[in-house]
């Protein structure tokens, strides 16, 4: 899960650019770059480092970069290790001119293209190269041929930002897995975002945005800012259907982003509040598990009438565990959660997440809750169970190799007791969504912005949960 950014502006497009990488430092922190166009020099000037975007995108950094078109990413490893080499923007060569690429997802289906590609960009092992690849290797000299026969061979996940020629290229694969919002920035800038939150920090209003559609391909160009949109390729075996992910939707997206014509915080709401409305085991207060569990917890309250309280607070200097390798999460738990004692002391709470993949949040969370004085805990998961690895953009399969539910088969009385071995068997109960109810909550909950309203319960990719089935192929391990 990455987060990528675009601007082509009539003035200088860096500090634009910077607080789009700002905002979506929740999808990553792990690494980050920007490439922008210097037209005086006719260069491009690249900036990458490991670690937080501001961590590398600093003062003097930012007084180096100069120019009206650019693009941004924070990488979160999906396939090739995290590493300096593998830092997006990816470059590559058409026809004698040098482009830079940035992606959100991933080629599922890599080993016909690891072949191809063995020595493309050797040092570079993130499934991006391939995309750069196809285009450079394309038999034609016309570069949206070009990118038209790369989306005709790769099976994935993409949304991409493309810089080439003095014009962004914006694309969304035909499923649309990967959010990509745009918008007119003070009618001289139009700028492409993973988060609609991140362009309102520009002073975009909803109706100053859209999402790119799926399939589809905007072109904006520097020497004018025409916009231009086309429909791309794609193998014949994967469906013109939009399949959204809904692990962005249940944890990935920030809560103010409005995807699919809803709020992401609305939508969390209305999945608590699903669960709500059929598990409610005897408790004195609910408290969301901070951030993404939050807007859940107070929907799951709604529904079941118990008290909602703050009783864990995030600790806000400290970034999502999630990014952190496995061998360094367990240090964390006590920096990011804060008891509040006098809330949880004595009371019977139930606690809500949004997902649960390994396990190991909620266990931490539990036994913090615990220590306050809590004298009885039940969780409330309202997503499905995830039993699957993903292979389109969750990095499940690679860094998160355990997923508690895959682990017991989906058996939650299992999954319960295996959790109350470590938190000293205070877990008294433990209840999820259904996939089926899951997505009839989504789509029940009420869009904000008209045109988007149409949306179905077959509109998901649900690949990664127990009776989900995948829609792109896939031939890797
Ligand atoms: N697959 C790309 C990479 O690993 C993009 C990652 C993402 O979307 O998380 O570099």
């Amino acid at each position: 899960m990455c987060g990528i950014a675009g601007m082509v502006s009539t003035g200088d497009a860096v500090m634009g650019l910077f607080c789009l990488g700002y905002k979506q430092q929740h999808r990553s922190h792990r690494s980050a770059g920007m490439v922008v166009w210097d037209a005086d020099e006719c260069r491009y000037l690249p900036v990458k480092g490991m670690g937080n975007f501001t961590e590398i995108f600093t003062r003097e950094k930012l007084a180096y970069l100069h120019g009206n078109i650019g693009i941004a990413h924070v990488r979160w490893a999906t396939h090739g290790e995290l590493s300096a080499k593998n830092i997006h923007p990816l470059a590559f060569l058409f026809r004698g001119k040098r482009g830079y690429i940035v992606h959100n997802g991933e080629i599922s289906c890599r080993n016909g293209l690891e072949e191809q590609f063995r020595n493309y960009q050797p040092e570079v092992s993130a499934d991006t190269k391939f995309i750069a690849g196809l285009i450079e290797t394309a038999p034609t000299t016309d570069f949206l041929s070009a990118l038209q026969y790369a989306f005709s061979v790769i099976k994935g996940t993409y949304s991409l930002l493309i810089l080439y020629d003095n014009a962004v290229y914006a694309v969304r694969d035909v499923t649309g897995n990967r959010p990509l919002f745009m918008g007119g920035w003070q009618e001289n800038s139009v700028c492409f975002a993973s988060e609609s939150s991140a362009l309102v920090c520009l002073g975009l209003r909803p109706r100053d945005m859209r999402e790119v559609a799926p399939g589809e391909m905007v072109v904006v160009r520097g020497s004018d800012l025409s916009v231009e949109s086309h429909s791309i390729a794609a193998p014949p075996d994967i469906p013109r259907a939009l399949r959204f992910c809904m692990i962005e939707l249940l944890y990935s997206m920030y809560p103010t982003t409005i995807v699919l014509g809803r709020t992401v915080r609305s939508i969390r709401e209305r999945l608590g509040y699903e669960l709500g409305a059929r598990y409610r085991p005897p408790a004195d207060i609910v408290v969301g598990v901070p951030d993404s569990g939050v807007s859940a917890g107070i929907g799951y309250s709604a529904a079941t009438g118990i008290p909602y309280v703050q009783g864990i607070i995030r600790y806000h200097q400290s970034g999502r565990i999630f990014y952190h390798a496995v061998d360094e999460r367990a240090e964390r738990y006590r920096l990011k959660y804060d008891a509040d004692f006098e809330a949880l002391r004595d009371r019977r709470v139930v606690l809500v997440d949004d997902t649960l993949f390994a396990s190991d949040t909620i266990r931490n969370v539990i036994t913090i809750c615990v220590e306050a004085g809590a004298r009885e805990i039940h969780v409330a998961i309202p997503s499905p169970m995830i039993t699957r690895p993903c292979y389109y953009g969750t990095p499940t399969s690679s860094d998160h190799r355990r997923l508690i539910a895959r682990d017991y088969g989906g058996d939650l009385e299992a999954i319960r007791t295996d959790i109350n071995r470590t938190v000293g068997g205070r877990l008294g109960s433990l209840a999820f969504l259904t996939l089926e109810e899951a997505k009839r909550a989504i789509v029940a909950t009420p869009p904000v912005l008209s045109g988007y309203g149409a949306i179905g319960t077959d509109n998901f990719c649900d690949a990664c949960f127990l009776g989900g089935r995948r829609h792109i192929p896939v031939d890797v391990d």
